[in-house]
């Protein structure tokens, strides 16, 4: 994002919490037709997203006695034909589904008449392969977490990048690898892969799976260390990312100001977690706390990061997010 804005001064705005659009060139396409040619970012939507569930891969491919690329090839591919036969059947929709967006000029190209089929409009929207548990993966390679190796995730990641490019240039479709927020899939993927292959620790002895390329959630590091192990996946995301940390350090405005110019001289999309919680009871708040401190309630209404999102976690002691979500937020140090 920030490279775009550096050469071409166009801003890549995220959809929703994380989700990034590749560049669209204005006459080129996918790619610069010459050195004149713009990226448009507007206008442009996305398609959808399928993760892989990396883990499984692994283990698969280990108890079947198989290469984990040649593994890893298959549900790739897998994911290719998904995202081409979505293409395929919206693009048989005619544009009078949506008048604003396919005949009135709402998403780019939207000129059609209310008869055409909406096919080449979707040539600029993208579709996504979406990567979580990074972290778990390593795991499952050699028992080191990314805070403590990560040269096997980086390899994967960079495999995967060099794949869909290739994909890219045969389809004409503008894949993306996304970092998936993973909220109920962070719980399905750990539930699908107990089923298969039992529990395995830092794996799959948590009722979660880490968000995309994150570091554990619960790893003693601090917010600089945080954000130069997570910078080495920057590059390899770049269809979604969020970088964030959590800073357990009252309102310190300036340590707040230092750490986000840092992220901003990376060209990170900074995520600043800072929660908050108050006492439904009382009125007592607080950064962090599960009991009231002040009158022993635990009638409390909290505001945390649910992976893109600032969000109640929860509301008068309730809570509306996924048990397994729950407990992600009990563990977390450093996210
Ligand atoms: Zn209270």
């Amino acid at each position: 994002m920030a490279s775009m804005y550096k050469k071409y001064k166009r801003v890549v705005s995220p959809m929703g919490c994380r989700a990034f659009l590749s560049p669209w060139f204005e006459r080129g396409g996918m790619n610069p037709a010459d050195e004149n040619d713009k990226p448009i970012f507007v206008g442009r939507f996305n398609i959808g997203a399928i993760s892989l569930h990396l883990p499984m891969i692994y283990a698969k491919a280990k108890k079947e006695s198989k290469d984990f690329y040649e593994v890893l090839d298959y549900y790739m591919e897998l994911i290719r034909q998904l995202h081409k036969r979505t293409y395929d059947y919206l693009g048989e929709m005619k544009a009078s589904i949506n008048p604003l967006a396919f005949c009135e000029g709402g998403f780019l190209g939207g000129h059609l008449g209310i008869h055409d089929k909406i096919r080449p409009i979707l040539k600029s929207s993208t579709a996504s392969f979406g990567i979580t548990a990074l972290n778990e993966l390593q795991e499952l390679h050699n028992g080191k977490s990314l805070v403590e190796d990560g040269e096997f995730a980086l390899e994967v990641m960079e495999y995967i990048n060099k794949k869909i490019q290739a994909y890219k240039n045969e389809d004409g479709i503008l894949y993306a690898i996304y970092g998936t927020p993973a909220e109920n899939l962070c719980g399905l993927q750990v539930k699908q892969f107990r089923k298969k292959y039992g529990i395995v620790a830092n794996v799959s002895d948590k009722p979660y799976v880490s968000n995309s390329f994150h570091c554990h959630v619960s790893e003693q590091i601090g917010p600089i260390e945080k954000q130069d192990l997570e910078g080495r996946f920057w590059d390899l995301f770049n269809g979604g990312k969020i970088q964030y940390v959590k800073y357990p350090i009252d309102y310190n405005t300036e340590a707040v100001e230092t750490l986000i110019n840092r992220a901003m001289d990376k060209g990170f999309y900074e995520g600043v977690n800072l929660s908050l919680s108050y006492c439904d009871d009382c009125g007592h708040q607080e950064l962090n706390m599960d009991v009231c401190p002040k009158c022993g309630s635990k009638n409390l209404t909290k505001i945390e990061r649910m992976n893109g999102y600032l969000a109640y976690s929860r509301v008068k002691g309730d809570s509306r997010l996924a048990d397994h979500k729950m407990e992600e937020i009990k563990d977390r140090v450093s996210m």
